[in-house]
């Protein structure tokens, strides 16, 4: 929990110490384009506590995971996912080395756009 700025990649974009191009921000989540996309749209919606992998999610952090959840559609599409019904998203979770986890502050990846996507499908 709290702030790992001295660490975390993810914490230090939270903290405004390394730059991002932000697309979405309030008080408990940010949301910034990938820097090595995997498709043409490519965000990441971060918590701001940080959080080191879904299996650390305690029950006190259900609600934000639900709100990066329930916000993906929206960021993806004022982000240029093409419109459902045809259009949509993807959005995925690695959890831990197994899952291929490279940064351990939790994010939400959201993908659109026209294939082909690296990595990913
Ligand atoms: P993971 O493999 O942990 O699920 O995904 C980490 C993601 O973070 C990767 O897609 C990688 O490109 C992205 N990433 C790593 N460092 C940075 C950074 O400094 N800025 C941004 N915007 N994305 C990053
Ligand atoms: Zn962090």
């Amino acid at each position: 929990m709290g702030a790992h700025t001295d660490t975390c990649i993810f914490c230090k974009i939270v903290a405004g110490q390394i730059p991002a191009r932000k697309v979405y921000e309030d008080d408990e989540l940010i949301a910034f384009h990938d820097i090595n996309p995997a498709a043409p749209i490519h965000l990441l919606i971060v918590p701001k506590t940080h959080i080191e992998t879904l299996a650390d999610v305690r029950p006190a952090d259900e609600a934000i995971l639900g709100r990066m959840m329930a916000i993906a559609p929206r960021l993806a599409f004022e982000n240029g996912a093409p419109a459902m019904p045809d259009g949509g998203l993807r959005v995925i979770m690695n959890v831990g080395p197994g899952g291929g986890q490279e940064v351990y502050h939790i994010h939400l990846h959201v993908l659109a756009g026209e294939p082909p996507w690296r990595g990913f499908a």
